[in-house]
């Protein structure tokens, strides 16, 4: 076989199917149609056992089969090496920023925050709730416009770790890469996990929950390093411990099996289709129909971050009133268009656009936007 042969990668379905819709929803979000129908089917009978997906003992060997095909799967897509461990746990991503402070951070130390939008915004109070935290970059005093460069966040030295989000899901800005501090690095990576290529062996720990690109909601994946992992308090009761999950191959008490297979296979499937290296490349040209919507409108459109900061993963914009807002949404809807209202907190439309989400959704929405900006412009 030729390695252009060996090398070529199957392109992901660029349509809904008959009687589904374009959901832009920010999560829980999109789904690859294949792996519904296998969630489908496995709900019924499991591998032939003839037990569904939802009934299988956590201690079974069919679930033995179930995680270590998620464990393989994430670790493909990953590119992360033997010293990376991967847990999965209970819960939204929200709730990890405490806990990572609660395991790592000693009484008295401190964690250096980001503050580049709502849910590092979030995370942070969260965190402060445990641990002190200090604020090394406060992304209110541009309105969210941008994520800093190294150079704009306050010196890091002393903090237990940086933490920061990857991409903002609400604002709609991302990191190009890690920053480069004088602290370890943990990464909220919740909105765009295994969307691009993106150096995550910079981290110490990156988490994410299921509901963007991994399927399903309440649960949440760690990548963490294990020398790391080591250094975690041992004091804190069994559940509440990183090492301990890691110990307990993430099932210390009964895991959220469903969600764990839903991260296998959503795994599998953007591993399947040439992982984050093909799927960086797609996204870009997915989110490039809308910017140029929005950049060809004359001003119509007003997207709130800087050029150079926009994501790919969520675009978000505003409109030159809350009635347009209502009217875009409602007429987006009727052409099948869905999911775009703005996140409550920050209004405007918001188009999330995972790994999962069909190409074809971000061309017809440019065209859909092209139309009701010159209607109502
Ligand atoms: C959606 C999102 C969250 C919230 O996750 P939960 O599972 O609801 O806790 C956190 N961080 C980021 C970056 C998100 O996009």
């Amino acid at each position: 076989m030729t390695t252009a042969t060996a090398m070529r990668i199957p392109e992901p379905p660029t349509t809904p199917s008959a009687g589904r819709v374009y959901n832009f929803s920010a999560g829980p979000a999109c789904m690859p149609e294949s792996v519904l129908l296998q969630l489908r089917e496995e709900l019924m009978d499991m591998h032939g056992t003839g037990i569904g997906l939802l009934e299988q003992s956590h201690r079974a060997s069919t679930y033995d089969r179930i995680l270590a095909e998620a464990f393989e799967s994430v670790r493909a897509c990953a590119g992360l090496g033997d010293d990376w461990e991967v847990l999965f746990l209970p819960g939204g991503s929200m709730q990890h920023f405490s806990l990572i402070a609660m395991n790592f951070v000693p009484k008295d130390g401190w964690v250096a925050f980001a503050d580049t939008g709502l849910w590092s915004h979030k995370g942070e109070k969260e965190t402060a709730c445990v641990r002190a935290t200090k604020k090394t970059f406060d992304g209110a005093t541009c309105r969210f416009d941008h994520v800093p460069a190294d150079s704009e966040i306050a010196d890091c030295a002393g903090a237990t770790y940086f933490c920061y989000c990857s991409n903002n899901t609400v604002e709609g800005t991302q990191f190009a890469r890690p920053p480069r501090v004088a602290a370890p690095l943990v990464c909220d990576a919740t909105s765009d996990i295994f969307s691009r290529p993106y150096d995550l062996a910079a981290h110490e720990l990156i988490f994410c929950s299921g509901q963007k690109n991994l399927g399903a909601s309440g649960i949440t994946m760690v990548l963490a390093r294990k020398s790391w992992l080591e250094r975690a308090d041992r004091s804190l009761p069994p559940l509440l411990s990183y090492s301990n999950f890691a110990k307990t191959e993430s099932r210390p008490n009964t895991p959220p099996t469903f969600g764990v297979r839903v991260i296998g296979l959503m795994s599998k499937w953007t591993h399947d289709f040439g992982g984050p290296a093909a799927f960086g490349p797609r996204n870009k040209a997915k989110a490039a129909h809308i910017y140029a919507a929005i950049d060809r409108s004359g001003g119509f459109y007003r997207p709130s971050m800087r050029g150079d900061c926009r994501s790919d993963m969520s675009i978000s914009f505003q409109l030159p009133s809350d009635a347009l807002v209502d009217r875009f949404v409602a007429e987006s809807e009727r052409e099948g268009l869905c999911g775009l209202r703005g996140h409550r907190e920050w209004g405007g439309i918001r188009a999330c656009v995972y790994n999962a989400f069909p190409a074809k959704g971000c061309a017809l929405l440019a065209e859909f936007m092209d139309g009701f900006a010159k209607k109502n412009g």
